[in-house]
């Protein structure tokens, strides 16, 4: 059995990645049938009685994964000890991210060499490149929100005049094709921009920073190209009339301004000033993203403590106090950046209590007793119950895109059809749903009469004509008899359809929004009913509206601590926090027993490898033994260029142990350190080929500038141009790797593994025996295709190319 079923290695064989020829210097070893064995002992049953010569994922039969053994006299079916549904393949594709800091000789060097001026100054710069995100990042909210804002005025002016005229003149078939022009046209731009500019920038950002921040490089996810297009879209499909917000997007706006600004160079442009070059590695990285995800978050909310847990909560696998402190600098900057341009626009340059791009609105009073706090409990059940339907509904419909809308121009149509239909669903309701309110009663600029009386408008169109944040503020703060619950019914269960199949179309969109609008369309019903049985005891609705709106967002984007501080930021009442708590918290375990949050559902729909915050159960039983790949490709300290360029183009891995002494049957090499590719890369690149003598480093001295300066677009090693004589020379490994690396003994548990490294973001772990012997490699994708099944067993997901 020369490649054992359901490992990441034979995963990268099956993707074509070509083996390591026999050739090669290689330790033979008996670890990998170990671990085979320990997890796939039906499999190894039926692969030892046969000659098996290569293995490959099948059909999917009945909800069974079968696998298909070949060998050269015909072909076996059996069925794997798991089902394996299509969404449970983790995609090898996907590389990681290294946020553990190379210790080298380089780096000891650079270390020694700093003042102490240095380091204040480096502590200083970071600082400063917090102040910058934040800064940046509340300019950009300033620009979406005043852009929307501003094309908003244009289109339902526009479409108020119009439909003002119609009523009169039966033309209102024209007011509708108007609407739907104004809405093709606007999401056909954002699409255009996601399906043409940069397909990242679709949706929330949230899962893809989400990823990041735990480890995985997700391409592009955080480049200048990929900003505008996220900007100029949400703007484009906000004002398209999509159910959509701009608030997500923020989120991964921020985090994209927090990984360019720190690096001082857009690498798309070719463009470097040369400063803050310390901060190029992803571990120095990352930390800005936090900043800049927590900046997005303040901006949104105008909630800079939420920012702050909402990167704690959705991300960073390294915190300290230091980071927190940088990171609630970023989004109290800005904030304060947000509300100091809008006061400025708004020509009230003094004041500074503008809130974020949302805002709740002041509350009056909003006072509970028991008999409310059960009430809301209930209400996070209905939470929970339909934030669950909406991620199911969503899910189906996400797999249906990926398998039938692959192609660019089905992507745009599938855009701007979803933008008619919302224009024609919002203008049925308006119609049909004759429900009027007196005007004055409400903030909206448009007031659309319809067939109302004179001097009331119809209270349909507040919630439809103008934007999802302005009528989620018209839910929370009209006063009680402007809807009426069947109204309101109407209206919750279109949008809640609509907003379903909205997320996941290419536009850049945010959830918030659309998810809090639901919410509070519901739970204004709810409050509605109550004053109508209840008169003098539930007397504001719009209290009911703001518990269904955090019960909704609650249950469907199952976010805790982060969500309930930004909600009781946004309302800027913190007596109300306990009411929000109790109702995130139950959406959360409802939601939670019917699957994972929207977010979680899309990561594992892209296949992407993360790792949970905790070792699944029953993995402290399973040792290093069970994971790790074995054998391991190393490299010797004095390294033949020839054999490094030839095991950098046969194989995929980024690290590879260095070794001393034999390698062969039953001895694996005494172990030394650890190099990666990129750092191989850049020495080949750099030709640093001393060929064993001691002056070469004297004589041609590098620094981990040298390196950082490739960072993070490492050419490929087909890229590298050696001549002939270049590959007969030698290379000193020991002055470039990592000689003391994270490293377990083979008997240590998964659960030890997992936590060291999640907890420190390790990118590789090399497994020794009690001899100091590489026996294993264990990588965070090993480690990712462990999951807990519903019963609690451990379950082994399978790789895909
Ligand atoms: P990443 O792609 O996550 O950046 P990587 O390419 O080094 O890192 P993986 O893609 O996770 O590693 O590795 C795929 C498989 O190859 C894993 O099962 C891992 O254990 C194995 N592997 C990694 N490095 C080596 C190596 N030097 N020798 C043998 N197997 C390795």
């Amino acid at each position: 059995l020369n490649n054992p079923s359901g490992t990441a290695a034979s995963a990268a064989a099956a993707a074509g990645v070509p083996a390591a020829s026999s050739s090669r210097p290689r330790a033979t070893s008996d670890y990998g049938s170990i671990r085979a064995s320990a997890l796939h002992q039906a499999r190894l049953r039926i692969e030892s009685d046969v000659d098996c010569v290569s293995y490959a994922p099948d059909v999917t039969v009945e909800g069974t994964e079968r696998q298909r053994l070949v060998d050269n006299s015909g072909e076996w079916y059996f069925e794997s000890q798991h089902a394996v549904s299509g969404e449970e393949l983790l995609s090898a594709k996907f590389e990681s991210l290294d946020y553990d800091t190379c210790e080298n000789s380089l780096w000891a060097a650079e270390d020694q060499s700093r003042t102490v001026w240095d380091l204040r100054r480096i502590e200083l710069c970071r600082w400063l490149v917090h102040l910058l995100i934040g800064v940046v990042t509340g300019a950009i909210a300033f620009f979406i929100d005043v852009c929307i804002e501003q094309l908003a005025k244009v289109k339902y002016r526009y479409m108020k005049s119009m439909l003002d005229r119609c009523i009169f003149h039966d033309c209102l078939i024209y007011a509708l094709l108007l609407w739907i022009a104004f809405n093709f046209i606007f999401v056909l731009i954002a699409s255009c921009l996601t399906v043409f500019g940069e397909p990242v920038a679709a949706g929330s950002g949230i899962p893809q920073i989400k990823c990041f921040l735990n480890g995985i490089q997700v391409p592009r996810v955080v480049r200048l190209r990929t900003l505008v297009c996220k900007v100029l879209g949400v703007l484009f499909s906000v004002v398209g009339g999509l159910a959509v917000g701009k608030e997500g997007p923020m989120i991964h706006s921020g985090s994209v301004v927090g990984a360019g600004l720190s690096q001082g160079r857009a690498a798309s442009f070719k463009f470097d000033l040369g400063i803050f070059e310390y901060f190029r590695t992803d571990a120095e990285k990352r930390d800005f993203v936090s900043g800049g995800a927590a900046a997005g978050v303040a901006a949104a909310f105008g909630a800079p403590v939420g920012g702050v847990l909402f990167a704690l909560e959705e991300g960073a696998s390294f915190w300290n106090q230091g980071l927190t402190w940088r990171i609630f600098f970023s989004s109290m900057t800005s904030s304060f950046t947000l509300a100091f341009l809008l006061g400025f626009y708004r020509g009230i340059p003094n004041d500074l209590s503008n809130p974020g791009l949302i805002s709740f609105g002041k509350f009056d009073k909003l006072d509970y007793d028991l008999l409310h706090l059960a009430i809301f409990a209930c209400m996070g059940v209905v939470g929970g119950l339909s934030g669950a339907l909406f991620n199911t509904l969503n899910e189906h419909l996400t797999k249906f895109r990926h398998r039938y809308v692959t192609s660019k121009l089905g992507q745009l149509t599938e855009a701007v059809l979803v933008a008619s239909i919302t224009a024609v669903t919002s203008f049925v309701l308006i119609y049909t749903v004759r429900s009027c309110q007196p005007l004055g009663s409400d903030q909206m600029e448009y007031p659309v009469q319809m067939y109302c009386p004179d001097g009331k408008f119809s209270s349909m169109a507040a919630l439809l004509f103008q934007t999802p944040e302005a009528a989620v503020r018209s839910l929370l703060h009209d006063p009680v008899g402007t809807y009426s619950v069947t109204g309101l019914i109407a209206f919750c269960l279109p949008y809640l359809l609509i907003a379903t199949w909205t997320y996941g179309v290419m536009v850049p969109s945010g959830l918030f929004i659309p998810s809090l609008l639901i919410g509070a369309a519901w739970g204004r019903g709810v409050g509605i009913g109550l004053n109508l049985l209840f008169p003098t005891h539930f007397t504001d609705p719009g209290k009911f509206a703001l518990i269904g709106a955090a019960a909704q967002l609650g249950g469907i984007v199952r976010m805790t601590i982060s969500l309930s501080v930004i909600l009781i930021e946004a309302t800027g009442n913190v007596l109300f926090g306990l009411p929000i708590m109790v109702v995130l918290m139950v959406a959360k375990w409802v939601g939670d027993y019917f699957g994972t949050g929207i977010y979680d559902m899309h990561i594992e729909l892209a296949s992407v490898p993360l790792l949970p915050w905790e070792p699944p159960s029953r993995s402290a039983a399973v040792s290093a033994q069970a994971v790790m790949s074995s054998p391991v490709t190393c490299l010797y300290r004095q390294e033949r260029v020839s054999r490094i360029v030839e095991i950098l183009r046969a194989e995929p891995h980024n690290g590879f142990p260095v070794v001393s002494g034999d390698l062969g049957p039953g001895t694996f090499g005494t172990f030394e350190g650890l190099v990666t590719r990129n750092q191989l890369i850049c020495l080949l690149d750099m030709r640093l080929f001393d060929d064993g003598d001691p002056n070469f480093h004297l004589e041609n001295p590098v620094s981990l500038s040298d390196f950082r300066r490739v960072y993070p677009r490492f050419p490929s090693v087909r890229q590298l141009q050696l001549s002939e004589a270049d590959l007969m020379k030698s290379v000193d490994l020991g002055r470039y790797m990592n000689p003391a690396p994270y490293m377990v003994l083979h008997t240590c548990s998964l659960a030890r593994i997992f936590r060291l490294v999640r907890g420190l973001g390790l990118r590789h772990l090399v497994v020794i025996d009690h001899r100091n012997q590489v026996v294993g490699m264990v990588t965070r994708k090993d480690l990712a295709r462990f999951r807990a099944t519903h019963t609690g067993d451990l379950k082994e997901l399978q790789f895909t190319g």
